[in-house]
């Protein structure tokens, strides 16, 4: 794609990089097929092509973002898939990241949809505040009618029914510790606890831990790192993702003088962003090197299990398993295989629905702020998932298991709570 950036803008090192991305797309389309929202809604304007014009547009021109522009990108799921199909490399991730950015510093929302985003952006990383908030939102659920007819009536009504109806209790598998390996130790890992997952189902982090110290692995969850940033980073709010990104940067780096060999995430929204720490702090001197080598030892928790040796099956499996596949796993950091072996190797027997590509609308806080779409996308995975007639779904990713559950009476687990049953753990809490 011909660019017209000034010799000024592109002094910008933001800018100069947005503009090499622009420049690798070739407006082949290929890219629209596999994108959620250009297939709901037949909208150029809501495809990856689409939105990369708009967004050219709008930082070429230097100029604030319009109504229309927030729109279709606001629409977009940050699903990745595109990048998954873009046969030219086009690093969509990093330039809708720098437009949310440009939005966030140019474009004045309406206040009611401002106040939204800045309490969802407040609450949702804060584990005692997401405590206190979900039981708020169980209380006002009898009060979704009239929510509705509110202004962001139709995300206040989302987010009610987003509410768990009860928390599970703290448990030690999210709180700072360390948990030793039975036998021989043969690893070192540190674990993130992160935020709403933490609270939404510690037993994800439990199973993990159990599985790891069984192979050998000793789990440490440092003091200080919590939310990685993510759900800020893609309301485009840069300096509070950063200032996430730092304080994970720091637990993680003073806990690696003790030797890591790996950060290990089970929420795999998390683990993309995590990945690209290196890239979002690139321009700080004082974080970019150690950022870095943060990103480069992170790893999804599949990702790490694929490397050990199995552990012997000590229950009888076979049960149909359906793999929903997260698109921050699939597309965001391009692990496609390894849940599906590690289930298959422990016994089950797994099937993919059709179009495992698109996204099922969980995306973040996307199914509070984009309800309808994120509702049809729902509806459309789990009509693809039922075809499969499984007994489990497995996930990956809190996100999508939250997402999914809303629609269906099948069980949703995560994929390390299957393994560590079939290896000696505890039946799921949701089986
Ligand atoms: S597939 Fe890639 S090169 Fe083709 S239009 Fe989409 S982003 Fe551009
Ligand atoms: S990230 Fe997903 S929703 Fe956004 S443009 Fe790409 S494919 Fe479409």
């Amino acid at each position: 794609m011909q660019t017209n950036f000034s010799l000024a803008q592109l002094a910008d090192p933001h800018m100069k990089e947005s503009e090499q991305i622009l420049r690798t797309c070739v407006h082949c389309g290929f890219c629209t097929a596999t994108c959620p929202t250009y297939v709901l809604l037949g909208d150029e304007l809501d495809s990856p092509r689409g939105r990369i014009y708009l967004i050219k547009d709008m930082l070429e021109g230097g100029k604030p973002a319009t109504a229309e522009v927030v729109k279709h990108v606001d629409r977009c799921l940050s699903c990745l898939s595109c990048m998954t199909t873009c046969p030219s490399g086009v690093h969509y991730m990093h330039l809708v990241d720098h437009a949310r950015a440009h939005i966030e510093k140019t474009y004045e929302r309406p206040a009611s949809e401002k106040l939204l985003r800045n309490t969802l952006a407040k609450i949702l990383p804060n584990r005692k505040a997401f405590r206190w908030a979900t039981t708020l939102a169980r209380l006002g659920r009898p009060f979704a009618g009239i929510a509705a007819k509110l202004p962001e009536g139709g995300r206040l009504a989302a987010m009610l029914a987003l509410a768990p109806s009860a928390l599970p209790a703290p448990s030690s598998a999210t709180q700072p510790g360390s948990f030793a390996p039975k036998g021989e130790r043969k690893g070192r890992v540190a674990l993130l606890t992160g935020c709403a997952q933490a609270e939404l189902a510690p037993g994800i982090n439990e199973a993990a831990i159990r599985l790891l110290n069984r192979h050998g692995v000793e789990v440490v969850l440092p003091k200080g790192e919590g939310c990685c940033g993510a759900l800020v980073h893609h309301m485009g709010q840069e300096a509070s993702a950063l200032a996430y990104a730092k304080a994970n940067i720091d637990a993680w780096t003073a806990e690696m003088a003790n030797g890591l060999d790996a950060i290990l995430i089970t929420t795999s929204g998390c683990g993309t962003t995590i990945k690209d720490y290196g890239f979002m702090l690139r321009d700080d001197p004082a974080y970019a090197r150690k950022a870095a080598t943060i990103s480069a030892i992170a790893k999804d928790i599949s990702e790490y299990l694929e490397t050990l040796p199995p552990l012997p099956v000590t229950r009888e499996t076979g049960q149909s398993v359906t793999y929903h596949a997260a698109c921050s796993l699939q597309h965001g950091q391009q692990i496609k295989t390894a849940p599906k072996n590690l289930l298959k190797q422990a016994g089950f027997v797994v099937k993919e629905a059709a179009e495992a590509h698109l996204c099922c609308g969980s995306a973040g806080t996307y199914n509070m702020l984009q309800p309808e779409i994120s509702a049809r996308l729902r509806e459309r995975k789990l009509g693809n998932i039922a075809a499969t007639k499984p007994e489990i779904i497995a996930a990956g990713n809190i996100g999508c298991m939250t997402q999914l559950a809303q629609g269906t009476a099948t069980p949703i687990v995560h994929t390390v709570e299957l393994l560590d049953w079939a290896t000696g753990g505890p039946r799921p809490k949701g089986l």
